[in-house]
């Protein structure tokens, strides 16, 4: 089956449903494959990074019900239920990240988030670079350990990591390189590589890598790169400190070179953690869980 501007059916108009139903304004759900819906599908097919050529075969109505689903999905399960007097939820929305070896290919973040995070992914593909992903939203029931704060930005769908391996392991070939910038604070640059001709080669010092304890044997890298964090912060998103026993004892996962979480949502010394877990889950949903527990810290007072 093949729908094209021409086509009249039932399918056609299940196909416009869809799209409106989604936000991609194919005006009109009449049936009938005019231009209008031509662009409709044009605009879809390049946001799921599709074949964009207006026209729905298999391939495209696969994905338009399955991102319909999806959609669906999304605006109906968290926080539906609005009886604790908060009217006004955000949504989770699913994001795609580009997978890298055993990285996820996409993500969950707050609405806001997500619009910040699609914004900085499409800068950075078109400088032929990727977004990795080791995640975003995490479960309210996911177990705390060492490596997990009880207060995450994960938790209000505000945070994503990028693939934890998909830097510092091997300079010349990784999509990122990570530059050490301040030791003694902690903080680490991280810089993506891109494959176009606007960017000019540059040569980045004191790059860093896991088989480097110590980070006593920090290296020069020279070719097209361009800065992810500041990319990341011009849009919202900062970085966190490395964590001690990264710089102490070389412990990989203490590196959060990969971290960024959406800090443009919060007012410092206003937001709660609380506050924010409210935007996203019903107060039944958040009662006995973890993080509830710490619904009082305050946005860079006690909780950032
Ligand atoms: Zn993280």
């Amino acid at each position: 089956m093949i729908l094209k501007v021409g086509s009249k059916s039932e399918t056609v108009r299940a196909v416009q449903r869809m799209l409106a139903g989604m936000g991609f304004h194919p005006e009109g759900i009449d049936g009938k494959y005019g231009p209008k819906t031509e662009k409709a599908v044009i605009r879809f097919q390049e946001s799921e990074y599709l074949y964009a050529d207006g026209i729905v075969g298999p391939v495209t109505m696969e994905a338009l019900e399955e991102a319909y689903m999806r959609h669906t999905q999304e605006i109906t399960s968290p926080g539906a239920d609005s009886t604790d007097g908060i009217e006004e939820r955000y949504v989770f929305v699913r994001c795609k990240a580009d997978k890298y070896k055993e990285g996820y290919s996409h993500l969950y973040l707050r609405q806001d988030a997500a619009e910040a995070y699609n914004d900085v992914r499409r800068q950075v593909r078109k400088l032929g670079g990727v977004l990795t992903s080791s995640g975003g939203k995490r479960a309210l029931s996911a177990k705390l350990n060492s490596n997990r704060s009880a207060t995450s930005f994960h938790y209000l769908g505000l945070a994503f990591d990028l693939y934890i391996w998909s830097g510092m392991e091997d300079l010349a070939n990784d999509p990122y390189v990570i530059k050490v910038v301040d030791i003694e604070e902690r903080r680490l640059e991280v810089f993506f590589k891109c494959d176009s001709e606007n960017v000019p080669v540059i040569e980045i010092s004191d790059c860093v890598k896991y088989s480097d304890p110590g980070l006593l044997h920090r290296k020069t890298i020279s070719g097209k790169y361009k800065s992810l964090t500041e990319l990341f912060i011009d849009n919202g998103f900062f970085p966190i400190r490395a964590r001690s026993r990264f710089i102490d004892d070389g412990y990989p996962l203490a590196a959060e070179w990969w971290h960024f979480q959406y800090e443009n949502a919060l007012t410092p010394y206003v937001s709660t953690f609380g506050g924010e877990l409210l935007k996203v889950y019903s107060k039944q949903r958040l009662e006995n869980t973890p993080p509830w527990h710490f619904r009082d810290r305050v946005f860079k007072m006690n909780w950032n």
